[in-house]
């Protein structure tokens, strides 16, 4: 599942071992394996050769430059969500024609950039923002597809922050309005709606909802086909499961079994947008041990990674197994679960330097005991760790690293305090 690892007791990133990079680069780190992205990228296109698909990875889990370019090398797409990812995607040197758009409050100045860029398909999330982007398109001269973000009403069962795909939400229009919007717009000449879009939410576990979604959607394209509309595409959005437990979600081929059968012979082009389910696992964030101590019934560990580094504890009470970069060879760890038992482990509470009771990284954890100055590795990081992180308490952002085989580079130099109030000078 990915290429982090123990061997005699001591973790490894591919072919680097964790201690080294932390002790060269510094703590907290992000460290991303190349090979993990691209095994996982590999794994969905080929579960989805047998239809017509574009995988657009979605920047926002994890977008830096560097990881960028060997994704758009290695024939990604991605999935944007404001003018900053437009940017980014653009510098790591993406094909426009594999970038779409989504996002409730796309700026003038967002589109326009992205009408000049010659993205495939705007994601619309409501009649407003389409009124808006054909006046814009049709300011620039510039003609542009999108694709109308739908509502199927389905419950995802995941964190109530993460849920998008019901009514109610702040996303998409519902799908009983949706053919009225193609009556409204469906023949203009400046954007031609011509695509379904739907992204249920983040953090699924099941496939039911996505069958569930494309068994909804279809009579849609059927009943707008029958009504003279051309149907082009339908963008799946992403939400694909991510193992932050060993094996507890399903896989590429397991989606693509479920899905391909219901779309094959549609002659429709499938869009999926991939996030967590191609980064999650191809990262981890290493941070030292400051100091323990004993409150009450509670053994705490303070590491020197905070909320501003990992918020998704504390976010979405979101799991990230949790352990030492070197542990004795009986205490390495045989999955990774909340309910890990091995002879020897401690019950902790991991924390943060931050002054908010929300700084933690997990709670009533069992994990290997640790001292001032271990490593701890927290898996699974990859999606929405760094790109969520912030200065706050001026804290410097962490150093990312991207390890290739037996060697590692910086793509991310650690923030200096400098750096900080460089923008306030
Ligand atoms: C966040 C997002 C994604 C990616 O979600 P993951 O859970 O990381 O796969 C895809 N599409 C849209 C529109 C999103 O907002």
């Amino acid at each position: 599942m990915d290429y982090f690892s123990y061997k005699d007791g001591q973790l490894w990133a591919e072919n680097v071992p964790v201690r080294q990079i932390a002790e060269q680069v510094g703590t907290p780190v992000y460290i991303y394996s190349r090979a993990t992205f691209l095994d996982h990228l590999q794994k969905v296109q080929n579960a989805y050769s047998d239809i017509d698909t574009t995988i657009c990875y979605s920047i926002k889990a994890c977008g830096n430059i560097n990881i960028l370019k060997f994704m758009a090398q290695a024939g990604s797409g991605f999935d944007i969500v404001s003018g900053g990812e437009l940017f980014r995607a653009m510098q790591s040197g993406a094909d426009p024609s594999k970038i779409v758009y989504a996002g409730v409050g796309k700026t003038d100045g967002e589109i326009t950039d992205a009408l000049k860029a010659g993205i495939a398909y705007f994601n619309i999330e409501s009649e407003n923002e389409l009124e808006n982007l054909i006046c814009l398109a049709q300011q620039q001269g510039v003609k542009a597809k999108a694709a109308l973000r739908v509502n199927p009403d389905i419950d995802y069962k995941t964190h109530k922050y993460t849920a998008t795909g019901q009514k109610e939400t702040k996303f998409g229009v519902d799908i009983e309005r949706a053919k009225q919007v193609f009556v409204k717009y469906g023949k203009n000449k400046w954007v031609k709606l011509c695509a379904i879009h739907v992204h249920l939410g983040s953090g699924g576990k099941t496939i039911d909802p996505y069958v569930t979604a494309v068994e909804t959607i279809l009579p849609l394209i059927e009943d707008l086909r029958t009504s003279g509309y051309d149907i082009e595409m339908l963008d799946l959005g992403g939400g694909y499961g991510a193992d932050y437990e060993s094996n507890s979600v399903p896989s590429a081929a397991d989606y693509a079994s479920g899905l391909v059968p219901l779309l094959k012979g549609k002659n429709l082009e499938l869009i999926l947008e991939p996030g967590k389910s191609i980064c999650a696992n191809a990262g981890i964030m290493v941070s030292r041990v400051l100091y323990t101590k004993q409150s009450g019934a509670k053994k705490f560990v303070i590491v020197d990674a905070g909320m501003n580094d990992l918020m998704r504890p504390c976010l979405y009470q979101a799991f990230h197994f949790i352990w030492p970069t070197n542990v004795s060879g009986n205490l390495v760890p045989t999955k990774r679960a909340k309910d890990i038992e091995l002879l020897g482990t401690e019950v902790v509470d991991i924390v943060g330097p931050i002054c908010e009771p929300a700084d933690f990284l997990a709670k009533d954890r069992a994990m290997a005991p640790v001292r001032r100055g271990d490593l701890i590795a927290a898996f699974t990081a990859g999606a929405y760790g760094f790109t969520m992180s912030s200065n706050y308490n001026a804290r410097g952002r962490a150093a990312e690293v991207l390890v290739d085989g037996d060697t590692f580079t910086v793509i991310r130099k650690r923030e200096t305090y400098e750096d900080q109030i460089a923008l306030e000078k």
